[in-house]
């Protein structure tokens, strides 16, 4: 449970670091507090897990989880912005970490080069406030959903193709909201990935941050989130739009 905190829990150093967060009344000390002793597992760190992993080290995240079986490939540096050429052939998630607490020290950074498949040891996220799912493909985002359903996790999940993107937030952690199962139920069988589409770098950085935006907003209980909802852009044509979510009666995942 997020407990709320008073300003004797932030040192002098974090109160001036934090500052142009603290004067948000929206965030304030106890926003602050409340990130600062927060745990949020990242799933992937490609193009939306780079921007998201950097925005909620900047903002002062307790703990991040990154998770992400792959190295870094010159293929990936038209987005993956936490990447260098001295990084190539490394593994991410050490390259990542390394870049990460460069920014911010005072993080607590644990890494995990695991693929999330039906292997994955769930357990790993138990006692974490938040998952970001910035997976690229269905078997990963479907295991996530049943694993942030399992500990009553919210799930924040971002996909990015060509020059679109969606966002959506989860709240399996609180009874009768929609899961990812009830937005899809049949999953399909191809593997749409950005390797055969394509993908416009900046694109990513611009959902990789709606994401860390919601995941701040969902930690520190402000503003309207993506909740049960599904937020569409196209920016190649400057089109938005959100869809609501239903809850589908049938769904075996979140019943
Ligand atoms: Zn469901």
């Amino acid at each position: 449970m997020l407990a709320k905190k008073t300003k004797a829990d932030l040192t002098d150093k974090q109160l001036l670091r934090y500052n142009r967060h603290i004067v948000l009344p929206e965030i304030d000390i106890d926003g602050q507090t409340i990130l600062v002793n927060s745990k949020v597992a990242i799933i992937g760190l490609g193009g939306l897990g780079c921007p998201v992993s950097t925005y909620l080290a900047s903002s002062g995240l307790g703990t991040l989880l990154l998770i992400d079986d792959d190295t870094v490939s010159l293929t990936n540096l038209n987005r993956q912005t936490l990447f260098t050429e001295n990084d190539l052939n490394k593994n991410k998630v050490d390259a990542a970490s390394k870049r990460l607490l460069a920014l911010n020290s005072d993080l607590t950074i644990k890494t995990d080069r695991s693929r999330v498949d039906q292997r994955f040891d769930t357990s790993k996220l138990k006692e974490f406030d938040v998952i970001i799912d910035c997976t690229d493909n269905f078997e990963a985002r479907t295991l996530i959903n049943q694993i942030s359903l399992l500990h009553r996790i919210p799930l924040i999940t971002g996909a990015a193709l060509k020059f679109e993107g969606q966002v959506a937030v989860f709240r399996n952690d609180i009874d009768d909201e929609p899961c990812y199962r009830c937005l899809y139920p049949d999953l399909p069988d191809i593997k749409n990935t950005c390797i055969d589409s394509g993908i416009l770098g900046s694109v990513t950085g611009f959902v990789g941050t709606i994401l860390a935006t919601e995941c701040i907003k969902v930690l520190c209980k402000f503003g309207k989130t993506f909740e049960s909802k599904l937020f569409l852009l196209d920016l190649k044509n400057n089109d938005f739009k959100t869809i609501k979510i239903n809850k589908d009666d049938e769904c075996r995942y979140c019943k």
